[in-house]
């Protein structure tokens, strides 16, 4: 008998996910959005999201032969969400996916692991491609059709039991696993999260501009953040959780015990001022190994210094002016528009 999906799911629990599912590998109607999402220029300075356009369409333009998508939702939460919600101004807020070990490496080669029992178990051979989050996969869909959950009004995949703090991560494979029944949609007349993001980023029920969005601005966007937008940051320095916190789907959500997910010294609610006053050298040490080197020193400068003058901290305001040989950041000329501005 061939590997079965009863087996590959056994298999992911034993390796930590917490959820693990199969879709068909096929072009489902939903991913046919995407194009309509890029060409209102939702997708920001993203050009990847345009280039991997035609295969996000379908994973068999990626592996070809494909027949089934194994999509794994680890929970990466730490604290329970209402514990989040009064952050004093003065501390940098961090969305909490980034506050732990960089979950493309971790689930990675978790994933490699599946593939390689799935490789000893399997009688035949087969064409596998691993991917977590920065392929050219639109996850969240086949995550859906994998019976995970459902892709909610804030663009979220949300489990019914575990919530929408999830790290998601997927096995494009040529083998004809058994598919699981699609999650089926529970956000009903909910309209939280629309109501909740602070730049009307969630223009209609799951239709995000990127353009808006706090996450967009503060890890993505390379440039300068445009100035009616800044406000909107507060003391969100990196990513912004406010869409998912408001979920009533997140009330009870797990915490995870996964030493990898824990929150690093440094990362866990630092001052502004502290965050801006290390050196260039400190910093990127503290940024390794964690998702938020996406961000870029400079990238992450612009960002502390927008929070800094968001919140009217002496401090923060005090350090802004040490920039100096240690900081060489600090000097780019697009963190001192930020600064000065
Ligand atoms: S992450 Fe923040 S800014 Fe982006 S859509 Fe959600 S609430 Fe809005
Ligand atoms: S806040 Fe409400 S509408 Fe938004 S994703 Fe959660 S359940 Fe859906």
């Amino acid at each position: 008998m061939g590997l079965t999906s009863a087996a590959v799911k056994a298999k992911a629990r034993e390796l930590g996910f917490d959820l693990c599912g199969v879709a068909p590998a096929e072009s489902f109607p939903e991913l046919a959005f995407l194009r309509e999402w890029l060409d209102r220029g939702y997708a920001g300075e993203m050009a990847y999201m345009a280039r991997s356009a035609e295969r996000r369409l379908d994973v068999r333009a990626v592996v070809p032969g494909a027949r089934s998508v194994i999509v794994t939702g680890t929970v990466y939460n730490t604290v329970p969400p209402c514990a989040e919600g009064d952050v004093p101004p003065a501390i940098a807020r961090i969305s909490r996916y980034a506050w732990g070990g960089d979950y493309h490496d971790v689930l990675k080669a978790r994933l490699e692991a599946l593939v390689a029992w799935m490789r000893a178990a399997a009688p035949e051979s087969f064409e596998t491609r691993v991917y977590v989050d920065t392929g050219p996969v639109q996850e969240r869909v086949y995550a859906q059709h994998a019976g995970l959950g459902w892709v909610g009004k804030n663009t979220c995949l949300i489990n019914p039991e575990l919530g929408s703090w999830l790290f998601l991560g997927e096995i494009i494979c040529t083998l004809p696993l058994e598919p699981d029944a699609p999650g089926l949609e529970q956000c009903g007349g909910c309209t939280r999260c629309l109501e909740a993001c602070p730049t009307g980023a969630l223009v209609d029920a799951g239709v995000l501009d990127a353009t808006r969005c706090i996450s967009y601005l503060t890890i993505e966007l390379r440039g300068r953040i445009p100035e009616p937008l800044r406000p909107a940051l507060g003391n969100r320095v990196y990513g912004c959780d406010i869409c998912q916190e408001v979920c009533p789907h997140n009330r009870t959500a797990p915490v995870s015990a996964d030493p990898a997910w824990q929150p690093r010294a440094g990362l866990d609610r630092p001052p502004l001022a502290a965050l801006w006053r290390r050196t260039d050298d400190d910093l990127r040490a503290l940024l390794k190994g964690s998702p938020m080197k996406r961000a870029k020193l400079t990238g992450l400068r612009r960002n502390v210094a927008v929070a800094i003058g968001n919140s009217g901290d002496r401090d923060g305001a005090a350090a802004l002016g040490d920039a100096g040989a240690e900081r060489p950041s600090a000097s780019d000329p697009m963190v001192r528009e930020h600064v000065e501005t």
